[in-house]
């Protein structure tokens, strides 16, 4: 069974009536919810743990790390970003949702400054699929239709992804690219964009197959560890005169 480890900022949650309405035991608990569901061996970490939940015990036990944060991206210390870091390259599956964007660890895999428009007017959003090959893609029609979300807008300042799997439209009229894969050393990380924290976004039942799937596909893979630096022929080389 996979291990799966839901890390969320878990600020809003303190502060927001609105946001504890929507999401009584945290973005955290409502996603481990559904991924337990799924079958996968979950556990929560949160920003005010220490080492924010992200302890050498908890990486061990992660083969999959999903990010969630906000309003507080610079109170991650930078040791634990940089541990994330070496775990990604060396394999752990990576899923940033949503205002992840901004994240430490985000912004460090990208080498962008991943900046986007945004506008909070609880208008509709339509998730275009754009690659239905995908094994994160699988079992979700043309679409998904959010009926209020927070708009994301182009320009997105991100690399462009290994692999565009959906594009969003916003009642407003922006587009965006909400859906992108890519691999980083070993590791796979994927970027899903809805799940402002004021909708229930992560009730929605696409929106969580997005999210299983994601899981599975970011698992890491068994490989032989690869060798790096000087090396021995394997065939004679003939001596040129
Ligand atoms: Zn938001």
């Amino acid at each position: 069974m996979l291990n799966v480890t839901v890390w969320n900022e878990n600020r809003h949650e303190q502060k927001n009536p609105k946001v504890q309405e929507v999401y009584p035991e945290g973005i955290h608990g409502a996603i481990a919810h559904f991924l337990g569901k799924a079958e996968y061996n979950v556990q929560t970490a949160t920003l005010d743990e220490p080492k924010h939940g992200l302890t050498k015990e908890t990486l061990d036990k992660t083969d999959v790390l999903l990010w969630w944060g906000h309003i507080a991206h610079e109170e991650v210390r930078d040791d634990v970003v940089e541990k994330v870091h070496q775990r990604v390259l060396d394999g752990m599956g990576l899923i940033v949702l949503h205002s992840g964007h901004f994240s430490k660890i985000f912004k460090k895999l990208m080498g962008t400054s991943c900046d986007l428009k945004w506008r909070e007017a609880d208008e509709k959003e339509r998730i275009w699929v754009v690659d239905p090959s995908h094994p994160i893609t699988e079992g979700i029609g043309e679409y998904i239709e959010l009926e209020k979300e927070e708009m994301y807008g182009e320009h997105f300042d991100i690399p462009a992804p290994d692999q565009l799997l959906f594009v969003s439209w916003f009642e407003g009229g922006e587009v965006f690219r909400s859906g992108c894969t890519y691999q980083r050393g070993k590791g796979k990380v994927f970027y899903f964009r809805p799940g402002h924290e004021t909708y229930p976004t992560y009730y929605n039942e696409d929106v969580q197959k997005v999210m299983i799937n994601a899981v599975q596909w970011a698992k890491p893979t068994e490989l032989p560890k690869p060798v790096y630096g000087n090396a021995e022929p394997l065939e004679l080389i003939l001596k040129k005169s």
